[in-house]
């Protein structure tokens, strides 16, 4: 039985056209990876694959995880009940459903299987929340709007880490978590995502353009995903030599 997230020669095509062309990506709990890379290089192809959306087909390769099950053959449902999370590049606005209802429908459909995580009131639910927003300094005023409408874009993303506060994932994927913020807010959403990883021992692939959240967030590991391929893996260092030298010379690979 492994915890490993195990990604192997992954492909993907969006109608017909192939985007991914064999990722392989071995993701342990607790390990924080960066996944970097031009625009069109396929890194939210690879996001959207692993949560299952539809119009992403998956050719050849596979995705082992919790409990040795081949996640690709699981439902978005059953992937998101094992424990994997995504956190969108575009979070969507709902009005109308406060940010604590749909949580507390995130939480219900999450542990679904496990009736000990359950909160059989709404209240007890409530409170858990509360501590889990103090815990994150998230003001507790937030709970009762609606979801993301009018939030900025900073508030979206203390959203997002709250939300996986309540799902504790066994692996999350923060697609551009940083894109649009000022530097306090990433700043704010780095410490948040290290103490998800720490507090519940979640393997986190985090994908980025640029270096500022990951001198925050201290990858183990980095990748650079270039036309649908890892052309290159190593540790924090490489985003400094990426910062200065670019993605060009990497194409020619
Ligand atoms: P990245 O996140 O690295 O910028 P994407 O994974 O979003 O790249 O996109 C990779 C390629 O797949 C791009 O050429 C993009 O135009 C194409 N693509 C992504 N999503 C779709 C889609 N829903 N329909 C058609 N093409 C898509
Ligand atoms: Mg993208």
């Amino acid at each position: 039985m492994t915890e490993t997230l195990s990604i192997s020669n992954l492909t993907v095509a969006i109608d017909d056209k192939s985007i991914l062309k064999g990722v392989s990506l071995d993701v342990n709990p607790g390990e924080l990876h960066a996944i970097m890379g031009p625009n069109g290089s396929g890194k939210s192809t690879l996001a959207q694959a692993l949560a299952g959306h539809p119009a992403y087909v998956v050719g050849a390769g596979s995705v082992a995880t919790m409990n040795g099950a081949d996640l690709l053959s699981l439902s978005p449902d059953e992937r998101a009940q094992q424990g994997l999370f995504l956190a969108f590049q575009y979070p969507v606005e709902v009005p109308g459903v406060s940010v604590q209802n749909f949580l507390r429908q995130a939480h219900l459909a999450r542990f679904s299987q496990e009736p000990k995580k359950q909160f059989a009131k709404v209240l007890d639910f409530r409170k858990h929340l509360q501590k889990l927003a103090d815990k994150f300094q998230i003001d507790q005023a937030f709970l009762s709007r609606g979801l993301n409408e009018g939030f900025s874009g900073g508030e979206k993303k203390q959203l997002e880490i709250l939300q996986m506060a309540v799902l504790e994932p066994k692996y999350a994927i923060l697609d551009e978590t940083d894109s649009g913020l000022d530097i306090d807010a990433i700043k704010r959403v780095a410490k948040g995502v290290r103490k998800i990883q720490k507090d519940y021992n979640t393997g986190i692939i985090v994908i980025t353009h640029y270096q500022r959240i990951l001198d925050y967030l201290k990858p183990d590991f980095v990748h650079v995903l270039v036309a649908g391929k890892i052309v290159q893996s190593g540790g924090a260092e490489l985003v400094a030599s990426l910062e200065s030298s670019g993605y060009a010379s990497l194409k020619e690979k």
